[in-house]
C-alpha cells in the first residue's frame, strides 16, 4: 500500500503563538523534533525565555476581563469556528500526529476524532455551566451559585497524544471564561502549532489562548506566576506528584495532575476468546504501549489448559503484528516516540528475565516494514511467569511490553490489581455480569474497563485515576472539568 503524503516538507523553525502572534523566540537553546520513523528532524522548538513566558501570562491576563464579559453564547462561536476548522483539516492535523509522534495513521485520526469530540462538548457551556437557586430559603429570601470562571489558567502536556490531551482542557477553560497557556511536550510540539494556528482563524480575541514552548524550566515560571489560577498537567507520577502538585500546594493553584498508571488486564475462563483478544491487542501495543490506558499486566484467571490455549493464541496474534512507518496505512505499530524510551524498554526486558520471567515473545527480534531505519522501533514482547512483585510488573513500562501472570479465581486477581501503587484503569474480560460486578465494585482504579480494554475518555465524562495515578479533586473533562475551571459564588437576596 502506498505511504500517504508527508504533510511537513522542510524544517519548522517553532514559534510561540502569544496575544494573537506568532512571535520567534529569544533563546538560544532549542531541541531537535525527530520524525521517529524516518529518524529525520523535522522542527526545532524553543526552550523559552521567562521574559516570553511571562509575556504569554500577561497577554492571558489582560485579555480576561473582556473575554469574561463575552457571554458564553458568543464565546462558544468561536468553538463553533474551530470546530469546523478542525474538521476541514483533519487529515493534515492527523499526519503531524503520525510523524512527530510515530503513531499508526489510523491512531492518529481517532486522536484528532477525540479532540474535536471535546470541542463539541464545550460549546454546550450555556447549558453546562448554569448555576441553581431555590426561592424561599427564609420567607422572601432565595438563595443561588453562580459559577465564574477563575482568570488565567495553564496546562502542561505529556508527548503521548500530542493533539489529543491538552483539548481535555483548553475548550472548558475557554468557554467557561478562563484565559490559557498551553505547554506542549518539547518532544512532539507541531500538533499543538498546528491547532493555535486555527484557533487563531477561529477569531478568538488575542491573548485567550497562548502556545509557550518550552520544558522545565517553563513549568517552573508557569507554577510560580501569581497570576496562574489553575494548572492541568497529564504526564508522569513522578513530575505531576512530586513537582507539580506540591507547588501548587504551596502557592495555592487548583491543580490537576493525571499521571502514570499500570492496568491489569483480567481474562476470566468466560469471556468470548475471539474478540478477547484483539481487544488486548489494541490495549497492549497500540499507540506502541505509550498510553496511560494501556494493558500493562495480563492476568490469566482459570486452569492450565484454558492459561495454555489463551496464552498461545496471544503469542501467535501479537507475533502477527505488523510493524512500521504511522503513514503506510497497513501498519499496525509504529516505532516508539524516543529511543530512551525504546532503551529503557530493553532495559526491563532484561530486567524481567534477570527477575525470573520467561521470555514467550522477543521484541527485540523484529523486522519494519519498508525501508526505515530501525533505531526507534521494537517488536511487541511478552514475559510470562510475572509475580506482582517483580519491576516489569509495578513500574509503568510505557512501551509494547506485556507482562503474563496467573490467579486462580477473581479474587486473587483483584488483589493482584488492587497491590499496585497506580489505578489508572485496570479491566476484566468476561461473559459473567456477577463477576463483572464484583470487579468493577472492588477494583482501584478510576477507570474501569468491562470487555473493553483501553477505557478511552469521552468528552462528557469525567477522565481520571485513583492513587498515584491521580492528584487532585476534580478530574479531567465532564462535568467535574467545568467546575474545576470555575468559582462557585452563593447569593443570598431580600428585597424589601
Ligand atoms: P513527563 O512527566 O515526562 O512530562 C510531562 C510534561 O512535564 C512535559 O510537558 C514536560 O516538559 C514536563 N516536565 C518534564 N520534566 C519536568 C520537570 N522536571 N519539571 C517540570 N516539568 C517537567 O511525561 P511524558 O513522558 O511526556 O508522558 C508520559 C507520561 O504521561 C506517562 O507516565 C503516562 O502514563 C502519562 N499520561 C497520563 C495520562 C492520564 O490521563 N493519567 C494521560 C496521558 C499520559
Amino acid at each position: 500500500m502506498a505511504i500517504l503524503e508527508d504533510p511537513i516538507k522542510e524544517v519548522l523553525e517553532l514559534e510561540n503563538y502569544i496575544n494573537g502572534e506568532w512571535v520567534k523566540s529569544d533563546s538560544d537553546q532549542f531541541s531537535d523534533v525527530v520524525n521517529p520513523a524516518t529518524g529525520k528532524t523535522i522542527a526545532r522548538t524553543p526552550m523559552s525565555t521567562r521574559k516570553e513566558v511571562n509575556a504569554a501570562i500577561e497577554a492571558a491576563k489582560d485579555s480576561f476581563p473582556d473575554w469574561r464579559r463575552t457571554t458564553p453564547l458568543a464565546r462558544v462561536r468561536c468553538l463553533f469556528r474551530l470546530k469546523e476548522l478542525l474538521e476541514e483539516n483533519f487529515e493534515e492535523l492527523s499526519r503531524v500526529q503520525t510523524i512527530e509522534h510515530g503513531k499508526t495513521i489510523d491512531e492518529s485520526r481517532g486522536e484528532t476524532r477525540r479532540g474535536i469530540e471535546m470541542v463539541e462538548v464545550a460549546t454546550g457551556i450555556p447549558s453546562l455551566m448554569m448555576g441553581y437557586n431555590l426561592e424561599d430559603i427564609a420567607t422572601g429570601i432565595d438563595e443561588y451559585v453562580i459559577y465564574q470562571p477563575l482568570g488565567v489558567c495553564c496546562h502542561i502536556a505529556p508527548y503521548n497524544f500530542p493533539f489529543m490531551v491538552p483539548l481535555w482542557f483548553a475548550p472548558f477553560a475557554v468557554a467557561t471564561g478562563n484565559t490559557i497557556v498551553i505547554k506542549p511536550s518539547p518532544r512532539d510540539p507541531i500538533s499543538q502549532v498546528k491547532l493555535a494556528e486555527l484557533v487563531d482563524e477561529a477569531g478568538f480575541p488575542p491573548g485567550v489562548w497562548n502556545v509557550v514552548h518550552g520544558h522545565k524550566d517553563v513549568v517552573s515560571v508557569l507554577l510560580e506566576h501569581p497570576d496562574i489560577e489553575a494548572v492541568t498537567f497529564v504526564g508522569s507520577t513522578k513530575i505531576g506528584r512530586d513537582i507539580i502538585y506540591k507547588k501548587c500546594g504551596e502557592t495555592g493553584k487548583r491543580a490537576i495532575a493525571q499521571c502514570s498508571a499500570k492496568n491489569y488486564m483480567v481474562v476470566m475462563p468466560d469471556c468470548n476468546v475471539g474478540r478477547t483478544i484483539p481487544a488486548l491487542m489494541t490495549s497492549f501495543f497500540g499507540n506502541t504501549g505509550q498510553r496511560c490506558l494501556a494493558g500493562g499486566n495480563l492476568v490469566i484467571v482459570g486452569d492450565s489448559k484454558f492459561y495454555e490455549e489463551f496464552l498461545d493464541a496471544v503469542v501467535d496474534t501479537t507475533s502477527r503484528i505488523r510493524i512500521g512507518y504511522g503513514l503506510d496505512e497497513a501498519t499496525q505499530m509504529g516505532p516508539m516516540q524516543s529511543i530512551d524510551g525504546k532503551e529503557r524498554v530493553l532495559a526491563y526486558i532484561e530486567k524481567g528475565i534477570e527477575e525470573g520471567a520467561n521470555l514467550r515473545l522477543d521484541g527485540r527480534q523484529f523486522s519494519v516494514r519498508g525501508d526505515y531505519p530501525d533505531r526507534y522501533f521494537l517488536g511487541p514482547t511478552i514475559l510470562e511467569g510475572v509475580a506482582t512483585d517483580m519491576k516489569v510488573a509495578k513500574d509503568e513500562i510505557f512501551g509494547p511490553l506485556m507482562s503474563v501472570m496467573r490467579a486462580k479465581d477473581l479474587n486473587e486477581a483483584i488483589e493482584m490489581a488492587n497491590g499496585s501503587d497506580l489505578g489508572n484503569a485496570h479491566a476484566i474480560f468476561t461473559s459473567s455480569g456477577k463477576d463483572a460486578r464484583e470487579f468493577q465494585y472492588r477494583v482501584q482504579s478510576g477507570n474501569v474497563g468491562i470487555n473493553i480494554g483501553i477505557v478511552a475518555p469521552m468528552a462528557f465524562f469525567p477522565f481520571g485515576g485513583m492513587k498515584d495515578s491521580f492528584f487532585g479533586v476534580l478530574h479531567g473533562q465532564g462535568r467535574d472539568v467545568i467546575r474545576f475551571f470555575t468559582e462557585s459564588k452563593v447569593v443570598i437576596q431580600r428585597w424589601l
